[in-house]
This record gives C-alpha cells, structure tokens and sequence, in this order.
C-alpha cells in the first residue's frame, strides 16, 4: 500500500464559505500515481468542516442559513468567557463533521453523478490548512 500527502492552503476574505475542492482531490490523486485506495480529507482545523454534497448554489445558501439556525452566530456562548468569538464556528463544524473519506476505482474518485467535495469555513479571513492523504496501490 501506497501512501501520498498533500497540504492546501486556504485563506478565505469572508467569515463563512464554502469552496469546492474537488478539484484539487483530483489533482492530488493524480500526483498519488495510486489507481484504487481511498483518499481522507480533513480540516485541519476545529472551526471548519469537509463534507460531500451538491455543488448547487441554491443548496450552499439553504446549508448556511440552515447551520446559522442551529448555531447562530454572536450569541454570548460559554466559549466566548475565554475571549474567544467563534463559539458559533465550533458549533458549525460539529454538524458537518471535519474530514471524509472518499473512495478510488481507476484512478477516479468512485462518486456517484452530484457529489462534489466542500471545504466548509467558519472562522475565516486567516491562513487554514486542509489534509489530502491518498491510501492505496
Ligand atoms: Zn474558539
């Protein structure tokens, strides 16, 4: 079993986003040379999320409207005692989870017609670091 690791950077202007990066898995599995296996993708962060949906813009309003009902932002949380402000961001993280895994047939990402990859930002406008590891032979 091979194994290849990729850092991305990102550093986004906005608090909140979301940005596809399944283009940039895709590229990573390339350099891998690896043609079946499976590929982990993390936020290497506790204010950001990795997660596999639909590219569709629509549906990246409805998620963050939706993540802003469950934890809303600049509310007083227990959090914020410490001087910290992103109570809101951990809370969001926690809901779309920090890392998947995706699987690699034919040197593909084995996803089915919609699944694209998102990497979910919650407490941005700072350098961010995402973790690509491609497992396989
Ligand atoms: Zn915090």
């Amino acid at each position: 079993m091979k194994f290849y690791t990729k850092y991305l950077w990102v550093h986004t202007n906005k608090i909140r986003d979301f940005i596809n990066i399944t283009g940039d898995v895709e590229t990573a599995l390339k350099e891998s040379g690896i043609s079946d296996g499976m590929i982990l993708v993390s936020a290497m962060h506790i204010t950001a999320g990795v997660y596999v949906n639909d590219a569709e813009s629509g549906l990246i309003e409805d998620i963050e409207k939706w993540l802003e009902k469950i934890a809303p932002y600049n509310i007083n949380y227990k959090h914020h005692q410490t001087g910290e402000t992103n109570g809101d961001a951990h809370l969001k993280s926690l809901v779309t989870g920090h890392e998947i895994i995706v699987p690699v047939t034919n040197s593909k990402l084995d996803f089915g017609t919609w699944q694209q990859i998102y990497y979910a930002e919650f407490d941005g406008q700072r350098d961010k670091r995402i973790l690509i590891k491609v497992m396989g032979e």
